[in-house]
């Protein structure tokens, strides 16, 4: 499998991926807003895009789709439930669906809601599991529920999906907010070290270069997979004074994700 990030540069900071088979050099293409910079990459790299994915249904990750199907013919995969809102949609997808890109690639839907009711994040299971999240998971953070969401199913998404895939799988969100994400880590967890020190390197570095965090870092720099640190939730009670003195985890995911909202 191979894996091309692009970075827009634009002011929602978003990622589009493309995914492609390396014997038969077709690919897919996840959430092509900017769809001439993945067309001008698949060319560079002699791919051709047969399929889109869009994670879920907001503008900015569905916006590219007309062009990019005028453009190269791919069919447009989506959730089967955000099919009429998205339009145009080839197949509708739901848990469990394979997607196979040429000979060699297989990813697996996760139907993850939370931040929109129907958001689909796609798992390679290969040598080196890859996670393709969407606005699900980010860099260390979380989705918000602004727009159609609901936290309490973001959680479960977590819980019982997202933290249960293993350590090495690497994470490739639709956007960029780590030196952000790692700032609300730290305001929550002033101790977390490995936290302070990405925030470091975050900082010195072009969100076009290589900086990819594996599950396994998530759950040292993501404030919302490490749910149990007496830190998290000592603070949480400054805030919350009404908290239980051993809050489970979903409250406390629950806590965090509304101090996130206003931070
Ligand atoms: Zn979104
Ligand atoms: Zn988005």
């Amino acid at each position: 499998m191979l894996i091309e990030r692009i970075w827009t540069a634009n002011a929602l900071r978003n990622f589009h991926y493309l995914i492609a088979c390396e014997e038969t050099g077709e690919a897919l293409a996840v959430d092509p807003l900017e769809w001439r910079r993945c067309l001008a990459a698949a060319e560079v790299r002699g791919w051709q895009i047969r399929q889109i994915l869009n994670t879920h249904e907001h503008g900015d990750h569905t916006g590219g789709n007309a062009g990019l199907v005028a453009a190269s013919g791919a069919r447009l995969l989506a959730h089967a439930g955000a099919a009429r809102r998205i339009g145009g949609v080839d197949r509708g997808l739901a848990a469990g669906d394979i997607i196979r890109v040429g000979r060699t690639v297989e990813l697996r839907c996760l139907d993850t809601p939370g931040h929109t009711l129907t958001h689909i994040c796609v798992l390679a299971d290969a040598e080196e599991p890859a996670l393709f999240s969407g606005d699900t998971l980010f860099n260390a953070g979380v989705g918000n529920c602004h727009n159609g969401g609901q936290p309490e199913l973001l959680y479960e998404s977590f819980a019982q999906q997202l933290t249960q895939l293993p350590a090495a799988t690497r994470i490739y969100p639709g956007h960029e907010y780590l030196a952000r994400n790692l700032e609300f880590t730290l305001d929550r967890e002033p101790g977390n070290q490995a936290a302070a020190a990405l925030l470091l390197r975050a900082q010195e570095q072009d969100p076009a270069g290589g900086l990819v965090t594996t599950l396994a870092d998530e759950r040292r720099i993501n404030t919302f997979m490490r749910l149990q640190e007496p830190e998290i939730i000592a603070r949480l009670h400054l805030s919350f004074p009404d908290l239980p003195a051993s809050p489970d985890e979903r409250t406390v995911f629950l806590a965090l994700r509304r101090l996130r909202n206003s931070w």
